[in-house]
This record gives C-alpha cells, structure tokens and sequence, in this order.
C-alpha cells in the first residue's frame, strides 16, 4: 500500500488488516485484559518473544490499529499512543532521558511544553531553549551532555519555523535525539522522517481527529535513529534478535506508557481514527481559508501585523514553502493601535472565542492573557508574543462566511 495515496492508505488500512466478520472499521476492543491457554504463551508475551495482549493500560487491539495508521501515516517504524498530547510528550522525554542530560529546544513552544520542559529542568535535566528558526543557535547550544533536540514544525501563537533540515543534519552528525512536535502540520502538511527527525510527535486531539471531540497524542519512531549506539536505552528493551530501529518504541511503551499511564481508551481511539480519514481533505480547505484570512488581514488598515508562514512577509516564508505542502491553518495578528482586541473577539459572530485549535470550527484567542499568561512577561516577549496578539485557528466553513465575520468585526 506504500505507493498508494495518502487518503486511499488511511480509509483501506482497517479492512486490510482483516478485522473479524470483515468488519470495515476495527472493533473497538473494551476488554482491559486477556486470557491464555497456555502459561507458557502469557509468559512469551509479557518477555515480548511472542506478540499478543496482556493488560490494556500498556497495549490494546483497537489502539493498535490506530498505531499502525500513524506509523503508515509518518512512513515511520512504530508508533505509541498516548491519551494526550501531553501525555506523549512527557512520555517520550522521561522515557529517553537520564538526569545530568542535556536538551536543546526552540524557544518557539506551545506553553504547556515549555512548562513540561521546566520541570524536567527541575529533577535534573538541563534545557536551553534557544531562536530554531536558526540552525547557528541550536548549534551553539549543543554541550557533550545533550541527548536531544526538540522543536515544533509550526510554533504556536507567533508561526515561526524552525529551520528543521539544517537542525536535522546537525543531530545526525551529532547523533543527537531529534525531536519534531508535528501536530500543527500533521504528517499530510508534512513528515518529519524527510527531515532526518528520529521521532515525530502528534497531539491527535488537534488536526488529526479534528473535530474537537477525543484526546490523543502519539509518538512515531522514524527508524532513523541509531539506538543501539544510545546509552540510555535498557538493557532489558535490548531483546536478542529484535531489530535496535524497534528499542526506543519499546522502552517508551514500558517506562512510558505502562508506568505512567497516560493510555489511551479504545472508544477513544476509534473517535480519532474516524475523524483521521479525513484529515488530507480537512487539511486543505482549513488551510486554504486560512490562506484567504491572511491577505485580507493583512492587507486591512485595522491590522498592525499578521503572522502567517504562507505570507511573503514572512520570515521563513520560503523555508515554509521548501518544507510543508501548505503553510498551515493556524495565524496570529495585531491590531491597529487604540482598537481593544478583547472588543473585537466579542464582535465576530462566527469565529468562537476558545482555546482550542485544529477544530473543524474557526476559533479565536487573545494568547497573552490566556494560554501564555502563566509564564509571564519576559517568556512571553522572548517568544514574540505581543499583549495585544490574538491567533486564529482557521476552520473549514465557507470562506466568504469567514470574511464576512471579520470584514463586520473590524467595522
Ligand atoms: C495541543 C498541543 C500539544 C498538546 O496536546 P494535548 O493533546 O492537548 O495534550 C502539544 N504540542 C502542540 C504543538 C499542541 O498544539
């Protein structure tokens, strides 16, 4: 199925893996535990020298599956799944690092991973956080003790884009861990893997599932990353005659998933399985209006600025163009001088004011006082993010309805 389009793999991939009665979806498997025959098979799956299910917290069919599609999705090796975004991140960083490590990471974050990366730094783990839009500084950050480097695809309010080729020749000549959060793009805008990333993270709640209504997350391995050369991988998840490609994906599942328990349920996971099919079609009308949005934005006397990676002025607007199929759905902007923003959210009729994004429902937030309100000003003005910076999640309605709620906004 490797050649066939990315739609097609997606809606076949169920089905192809023979589901029981020749079922089009796979069930959804509520069954938190498994019974064995033999001792001896229970005993094989549990030392992974035989494939099966024991306890659903680590491992269950119907979340199976949905790994599997990531994994074709990401054209990747494994994926794990998470029950959130979140859960997937602080899975992956705690599973494949040790205290004394170091990690290098964009500045450019959602908030909640910079908090997250805080808090390693509090039990031992060292993070810089530096400007990924430019290889030189990620470079310059780089000590003997860094075991990864992570950045976002797409950065979240102010969509700068790190300059993630060049930072991915660095980490494999470096052998350092890569991390791409790619949940902006998703893997239809674009894969990780062509960038030498050595894992691609996805919060599934967002463009993937897309409708607003189930959280996920996942990590994919690439099957780039040498692992058998990674001193923190376990002895244990080193299983003779396993592929070392498969070690990281094994130990994040058991130090990970199993013991921290951020599982995934299967009801879950069926919702965001549904809602992926499609994603590609999803994708392309959000980013499409998005594109619209953004002229006439910043083309409108009543806007100071708007960001926007498909717009010429752009920073990166040829590294987005280099690096995505399209530049995104997601925008920020200013307003002119002396128009409050919060009176302006409340004016739109269409666009819901929520924190959310990746909805198939337009969505609109003042950023500063919200979800980048807690890491206070000096973070905030470090990421580019003004106080009177709103960002827009753009959705797939008719894009005249669009314009015609911000035409009306703006007065
Ligand atoms: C939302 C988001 C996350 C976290 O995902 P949840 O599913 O909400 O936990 C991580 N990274 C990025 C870039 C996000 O937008």
């Amino acid at each position: 199925m490797k050649n066939r389009g990315f739609t097609t793999n997606i809606i076949h991939s169920d089905r192809l893996g023979k589901p029981e009665h020749g079922s089009l979806h796979k069930p959804i498997h509520t069954s938190i535990a498994y019974g064995y025959e033999k001792a001896e098979d229970l005993a094989a799956v549990f030392q992974g020298t035989a494939k099966g299910y024991a306890y659903a917290r680590q491992a269950n069919p119907t979340v199976s599956a949905l790994e599997q599609k990531i994994t074709s999705m990401e054209q990747g090796v494994a994926s794990v799944c998470f029950s959130t975004g979140m859960a997937a991140l602080a899975a992956a960083l705690t599973a494949l690092l040790r205290k004394g490590d170091h990690v290098v990471s964009s500045a450019f974050l959602f908030g909640n991973t910079n908090s997250l990366l805080n808090t390693l730094a509090g039990i031992g783990i060292d993070v810089t956080f530096v400007d990924a839009t430019d290889v030189h500084r990620v470079e310059e950050a780089v000590t003997p003790a860094t075991r990864m480097v992570m950045v976002e695809t797409i950065a979240n309010p102010a969509t700068q884009v790190a300059d993630m080729a060049r930072i991915g020749a660095l980490c494999q000549a470096k052998g350092i861990v890569y991390v791409v959060d790619n949940t902006l793009t998703s893997p239809y805008l674009f894969l990780p893997k062509g960038v030498k990333a050595s894992l691609s993270v996805n919060s599934l709640s967002k463009y993937f599932g897309g409708h607003g209504n189930a959280l996920g997350g996942s990590v994919t391995d690439t099957g780039l990353f040498d692992w058998s050369a990674f001193p923190n991988i376990l002895d244990i998840y080193k299983v003779p005659g396993s592929d070392p490609a498969l070690y990281a994906m094994l130990q994040l599942r058991k130090k990970g998933l199993r013991d921290f328990g951020g599982t995934l349920a299967p009801e879950t996971a069926h919702t965001l399985s549904v809602g992926s099919e499609t994603l590609a079609l999803r994708m392309d009308r959000a980013c499409g209006n998005a594109a619209r949005v953004a002229l006439f934005l910043s083309t409108h006397p009543k806007v100071k600025v708007v960001n926007y990676p498909g717009l010429n002025s752009h920073a990166q607007n040829s590294l987005a163009k280099e690096l995505f199929k399209r530049p995104g759905a997601l925008l920020s902007f200013v307003l002119a001088e002396g128009i409050d923003p919060f009176a302006f959210i409340n004016r739109l009729k269409l666009a819901i004011c929520s924190s959310n994004l990746g909805d198939n429902r337009t969505l609109i937030i003042p950023v500063a006082q919200t979800i980048f309100f807690e890491m206070g000003a000096a973070r905030r003005a470090s990421m580019g993010i003004e106080d009177g910076m709103i960002r827009l999640s753009v959705g797939i309605e008719d894009t005249e309805d669009l314009l015609e709620d911000f035409a009306q906004a703006l007065g």
